[in-house]
């Protein structure tokens, strides 16, 4: 299997390749040339594996120039105690036929440990297949629960150095409070006078700066990504689509053939994106339901097939969905307009000058075929909070609530009764206080921790350690900069 770049057909690199470089020379994005198949057969044996091997299974059709034992290194290591269930990625039963994905039962509560855990151990595995000689530093834009995951993945992992930027004033207290305390000698921290799409793009543009490429070279460094532009992300998130749908069948909640619909809570559009190869691969599934917050930018655009960045942008109580520029969406114009680059080409630059675009009348029909998109303001999102846990003890995190609320919503409107699975995608002590407006319906004047306690005893959900434990951390990285002085400062940690 090989990786082309959305903005270059033509070119043409191994896994190990793309992984190192997380983002192709040409601005473009990786992606497997072809998507690899999984059988009804196929599907029903991954059932009876554990997550890791399920994982393992997927992972040998995409990184082809991984050995066996390579792959499995990866995932035995990523797939193991650091995750508070021994399922991985757990299936709740929340009502007749809807079935909750919870994608944070690993070290940081959030779904990017999911790829997380394992992109330190592809890269590290990748480098030393390309006899790469470099220090390799990993640069991160996040909207809060990146960050913390990517840190915690890559501390103390040789031959690596990572160095996070976040919007000062877009993220939850407890993810501050995570990313400020990160412990690990080769980590660091910076917060951004911005939102997170200053940050993206100022790490964007440090990383395509053939300046600072040529300084790190000469320094013995090089940079990757561990934002999920680069594929080593993406592909781990594959897995626990088929591994739900898998156990769906083996548990007899579903027959094997069966379509389900999927609904994600979206940001950067990775995490949905996964879901689409899922689907390309084998997986049966009817529609993939998008569902944002206020910055419905993605709402618009499947409906309309214009995609504009110039709105207002909100900071909302699901923070971690905060974006205008979602990135990965790249991917997916790039495989529904046939892997026509200078197509994508064009779109993006007209996004980049324009902060707009227009997709092709052919692109709209493929998107609504196999999408459907909704949102939801803070307000209705308590709400939703309020009203799963009233009716079924369940109690979710703001992210997880806008994926149920735009799911409610699309089954009034539709009367679909398809089975679904609906993406967790946090834990709701990361996001406790707004948690709590949903459960009590006011404001509460705790501070973080005893928030977290009044939770604990609502949910009767046991407190994450890692949460538990921050309480006592000192705080390590509270520089604050302009998004003018991000290059300065990334070469100034660098030591160069
Ligand atoms: C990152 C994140 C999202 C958005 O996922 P994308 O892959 O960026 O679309 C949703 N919910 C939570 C809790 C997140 O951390």
């Amino acid at each position: 299997m090989y990786y082309n770049s959305t903005r270059n057909s033509s070119l043409r690199v191994s896994s190990a390749e793309a992984i190192t470089n997380g983002i192709s020379a040409d601005g473009g994005l990786f992606v497997p040339e072809s998507i690899p198949s999984l059988s009804l057969d196929e599907i029903k044996k991954i059932g009876d594996m554990k997550y890791a091997d399920r994982a393992a299974y997927v992972f040998a059709k995409y990184l082809t120039d991984f050995t066996d034992a390579e792959i499995h290194y990866c995932t035995d290591n990523a797939y193991s105690t650091n995750f508070e269930t021994e399922n991985i990625a757990e299936l709740a039963h929340l009502f007749d036929g809807t079935y909750m994905l919870e994608l944070w039962h690993g070290p940081t509560c959030a779904f990017k440990d999911m790829a997380l855990q394992i992109l330190p151990y592809f890269l590290t595995t990748s480098a030393k297949k390309i006899n790469l000689d470099k220090k390799i530093v990993i640069l991160v834009a996040t909207s809060g629960d990146t960050g913390k995951a990517a840190l915690e993945g890559f501390k103390d992992v040789e031959g690596t150095q990572i160095l996070v930027f976040y919007p000062v004033d877009g993220v939850s207290p407890m993810q501050k409070r995570q990313m400020r305390t990160q412990e690990g000698s080769n980590v660091g921290v910076c917060a951004l006078k911005g939102n997170f799409d200053d940050c993206q793009n100022g790490v964007k543009a440090i990383f395509t700066n053939d300046e600072v490429k040529k300084e790190l070279a000469d320094n013995g460094l090089m940079f990757s990504s561990a934002n999920s532009i680069n594929w080593g992300r993406l592909v781990p998130q594959v897995v626990y689509y088929v591994s739900a749908y898998a156990e769906l069948v083996r548990d007899g909640e579903i027959e094997l053939g069966d379509k389900i619909n999927i609904v994600v809570p979206t940001g950067n559009f990775g995490n949905i994106l996964a879901a689409y190869y899922a689907k390309h691969m084998g997986i049966p599934v009817n529609k993939l339901i998008c569902a944002s917050n206020i910055n419905n930018v993605l709402t618009d655009f499947i409906n309309t097939g214009v995609y504009d960045r110039n709105r207002r942008f909100y900071a909302t109580c699901s923070p971690s969905m905060d974006i205008l520029i979602s990135s990965n969406l790249e991917r997916l114009l790039y495989l529904l307009a046939d892997r026509n680059d200078a197509v994508i080409k064009g779109w993006f630059s007209q996004l980049a000058k324009d902060g707009k675009y227009e997709v092709s009348a052919d692109v709209k029909e493929k998107l609504r075929s196999e999408f459907c998109a909704g949102y939801c303001d803070d307000e209705q999102t308590k709400a939703t909070i309020s009203e799963i846990y009233a009716k079924y003890g369940y109690t979710c995190d703001t992210h997880t609530a806008v994926a149920v609320k735009v799911y409610e919503d699309y089954k009034k409107s539709t009367g679909d009764t398809t089975k679904t699975v609906i993406a967790s995608t946090a834990s709701p002590y990361k996001f406790s206080a707004a948690v709590l407006e949903g459960i009590e319906g006011g404001k509460s004047d705790l501070d973080e921790y005893d928030k977290i306690d009044k939770l604990a005893e609502l949910s009767k959900m046991s407190i994450p350690s890692a949460l538990a434990d921050l309480r006592n951390k000192p705080e390590r990285f509270t520089d604050v900069i302009d998004k003018a002085d991000m290059r300065e400062y990334v070469l100034g940690r660098l030591g160069i």
